[in-house]
């Protein structure tokens, strides 16, 4: 199909996430695309893409890495799909394995039983993760003892996902004002990324902890970067603190790892950095390497164990691709290849081109604030507008111009590419965003 044809069937249809769809129509000349390689995407006119945002955060180990394509058709040639529910299969059971084998806290023998993440439960996507998450979590109280533990504290400007349950514990104003009505109450807290510093954000959990001690049923936290919220960046500090304070009431942290998960910000989960074990972990993004919609809730022994004995006492929840071969065999796979191609030794090594790049930007060009990076997430600020500010929109047309795919967040320019980019590609797309926002500071 030529180009025009397929813009104009798109724009007759399709429905965008995440887009004002008046002025797409009206406006907007979108990129098509039909073909990714390694860091790449190709448009049908043959030009090439830097993917700044590993394809909004998944393609870790870049797009169509050969040895996911192989477990994929290897495993779409013996069991494409068969459901979760009381039967089993080998990538589904091996993963379980491998998942709890790596996760926080496996290495730490000290850990007693009931706090080691024993139990892997699969979804589609990391707003399932999460609702996996709430639901194990309401439930678990509900059922052993403290029916009271039903609210969630969580962090302003914090990201969960799309369903009405994530949407409760989200901190993002414009995605949650419509559907005010039809979400949960949950207590919100600063963000620990804010002016002021963690111990501010902190200070406000232990007073939420105090003031209704046996009615929080966890705290929620996306562990060491809230990722929609522009790539904030804060300390390991809050997380230890968050951690101890929870235990010190008996309630839950749930980390949700499904942006920092699998290497992100150099460890192999940013509650690493932070020597953190939550009772609940979420992971979805990199895990299936941007392959297949997969998406996992690691459990605590404590939390499984409050879901034995009668059956009424089961989580009755599922979803039809819960577990899916073909995500669970991707899955497998993307763990083998960050071993075998060391993913988390070539993020330590790239991690200070990309911050040095980010605060030379900011040294160097007028208007940018806040130039931060982790790992191999590099963000800076132009000004303050929020997520419907206009300028990151001019970076983004700035760099398609170069050749780069570069979706800002308001006005948070940020790169999240593939862990593995070659140092080559690495280097052109920090000279790419560091130019377009040249151009753009030049107004
Ligand atoms: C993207 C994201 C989600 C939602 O994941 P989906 O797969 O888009 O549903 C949840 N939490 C965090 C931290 C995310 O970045």
């Amino acid at each position: 199909m030529e180009r025009a044809d397929i813009v104009k069937l798109d724009k007759g249809h399709v429905w965008h996430p995440y887009t004002a769809m008046e002025a797409y129509i009206a406006g907007t000349d979108p990129l098509v695309i039909s073909r990714a390689e390694g860091p790449y995407l190709f448009d049908v006119d043959g030009r090439r893409y830097l993917d700044a945002n590993g394809s909004w955060w998944v393609s870790t180990l870049g797009h169509r890495h050969p040895r996911l394509l192989r477990a994929l058709t290897e495993q779409a040639g013996q069991l494409p799909h068969v459901s979760l529910a009381g039967i089993t299969h080998e990538p589904a059971a091996a993963l379980a394995s491998e998942l709890v084998a790596m996760a926080p806290g496996a290495d730490r023998p000290e850990l007693p039983t009931g706090e080691r993440l024993t139990r892997a439960f699969y979804s589609d996507n990391g707003s399932t993760a999460v609702e996996v998450a709430i639901k194990m979590t309401a439930q678990y109280w509900a059922q052993n003892g403290q029916p009271r533990r039903t609210r969630f504290i969580t962090l302003s400007g914090a990201f969960h996902g799309e369903t009405i349950g994530s949407t409760s514990v989200g901190g993002v104003p414009l995605f949650r004002e419509v559907f005010g009505p039809l979400l949960f109450d949950v207590v919100h807290v600063p963000s620990p990324a804010e002016e002021g510093g963690w111990e501010r954000a902190f200070a406000q959990v232990q007073a939420a902890l105090r003031e209704h001690p046996d009615e929080i049923a966890g705290v929620i936290v996306e562990p060491i970067i809230q990722g929609a919220a522009g790539m904030q960046m804060y300390s390991p500090d809050f997380l230890r603190a968050v951690r101890e304070a929870t235990r010190a009431v008996d309630t839950f942290l749930i980390a949700d790892e499904v942006f920092t998960g699998l290497g992100r910000t150099g460890a192999r989960f940013a509650v690493d950095l932070a020597g953190v074990v939550p009772d609940l972990l979420c992971l979805a993004k990199a895990l299936s390497g941007g392959l297949m919609p997969f998406a996992v809730t690691l459990a605590s022994e404590r939390i499984f164990s409050g879901f034995l004995g009668a059956s009424s006492r089961a989580l009755y929840y599922g979803h039809s691709y819960c577990g899916n071969p073909l995500g669970a065999a991707v899955a497998r796979e993307v763990l083998a290849v960050y071993r075998d191609e060391d993913v988390l030794g070539q993020v330590a090594r790239k991690a200070p081109k990309v911050k040095a790049a980010f605060e030379r930007m900011a040294a160097t060009l007028p208007g940018l604030v806040r130039p931060r990076a982790i790992g191999m997430v590099g963000a800076v600020d132009l000004g303050g507008g929020g997520y419907l500010a206009s300028s990151g929109w001019r970076v983004y047309e700035a760099a398609r111009r170069r050749g780069l795919y570069l979706r800002p967040l308001g006005d948070t320019v940020y790169i999240a590419p593939a862990l593995n980019i070659p140092d080559a590609a690495l280097d052109e797309l920090l000279a790419g965003v560091e130019d377009s926002l040249r151009e753009v500071a030049r107004g």
